[in-house]
């Protein structure tokens, strides 16, 4: 069994437009956009980063926004729920937060004895917000109170037609089952950072996931450090599992690789973070391009959608 594991890096998803993108994580959820840059891949779309005040491991919301993108369709193999951890108390706050944004789908109710907010975010994604006692470095300048600020991840919920290969697979790197009840298997790891719970909805009835707009891309496990990812590395590749090449995304290093169900996981390094090519004070303002991508500028920053500070 594995121990590097820390619970959850980041988590990214698609999107169908920056703008809204955008002004959806900063001005309804408060989160701090700690990094403009593009899609290594593909560098004419964005890849925007959200997360707490420095873009804590375990913090981050990224996105690639395809313009126009046809929105997925839900069903199994893929993360159903992305969950961030709220202040104990602040979920009707939060609920009232929501309905005066126009959100979509608000639920308020509770998991595993925690008080829980439900709701979809611009492409339909699906979000919780859970109350949790979980401290940590919350950004405030966008307008949501200490009082009610999100820390980070509370979980992620993976939809799978059959949980079994997944609890063995989660059980390798590191977690352990915690408890069961109405469907939903919950894991968590020791001592990794808050984002540390996942959990597992058997749906075996439901269609497979179609990918597209507020379909979660890939969930990202951290390690502190590259000689941590390349431990994980081998051990997967022992264990039979088809991983890529460690592949330098400038603010992590970055390890995928197919799960039991479809889901695509990542391990990203802590190490070095989002301060790495800016001030902390200026993160996220500034379109930051990677070397390879540099001599793309100009056509970029003439093509790519102005995002509000
Ligand atoms: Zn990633």
């Amino acid at each position: 069994m594995l121990h590097q594991i820390q619970g959850l890096h980041h988590v990214t998803s698609l999107a169908s437009s920056a703008q809204r993108n955008n002004a959806f994580f900063t001005n309804v959820l408060g989160l701090r956009r700690v990094k403009t840059t593009v899609n290594f891949d593909a560098p004419d779309v964005y890849h925007l980063y959200y997360g707490d005040a420095v873009g804590s491991p375990g913090s981050v919301m990224t996105y690639f926004p395809f313009p126009y993108a046809a929105r997925g369709k839900r069903g199994a193999g893929e993360v159903g729920t992305t969950a961030f951890a709220i202040p104990l108390g602040s979920s009707t706050a939060w609920a009232e937060r929501l309905a005066q944004f126009d959100v979509a789908s608000i639920v308020q109710d509770t998991l595993f004895g925690a008080a829980r907010v439900q709701f979809d975010g611009p492409d339909g994604d699906h979000f919780a917000l859970i109350e949790s006692e979980s401290d940590g470095a919350p950004w405030t300048a966008g307008g949501v109170p200490v009082s009610m600020a999100i820390t980070g991840f509370h979980s992620v919920a993976l939809r799978l037609a059959d949980t079994g290969a997944m609890v063995e697979l989660l059980t390798f790197m590191g977690y352990a089952r915690l408890e069961t009840y109405g469907g939903i298997t919950r894991l968590a790891v020791d001592g990794g950072n808050a984002a540390n719970t996942i959990d597992l909805h058997a749906t075996p009835s439901a269609p497979e996931a179609k990918q597209g707009a507020g379909s979660v891309h890939h969930l990202a496990f951290a390690v502190e450090n590259r000689a941590r990812q390349l431990e994980v590395r081998e051990a997967l590749i022992d264990t039979g599992y088809a991983v890529t090449p460690v592949i330098d995304r400038d603010y992590f290093h970055a390890i995928y690789f197919r799960t039991p169900g479809g889901v695509l996981f990542e391990v990203a390094t802590n190490e070095p973070g989002f301060d790495r090519d800016e001030d902390t004070a200026n993160l996220g303002q500034a379109l930051k391009l990677p070397s390879q991508h540099e001599h793309l500028r100009s056509k970029l920053e003439r093509t790519l959608e102005p995002l509000e500070a």
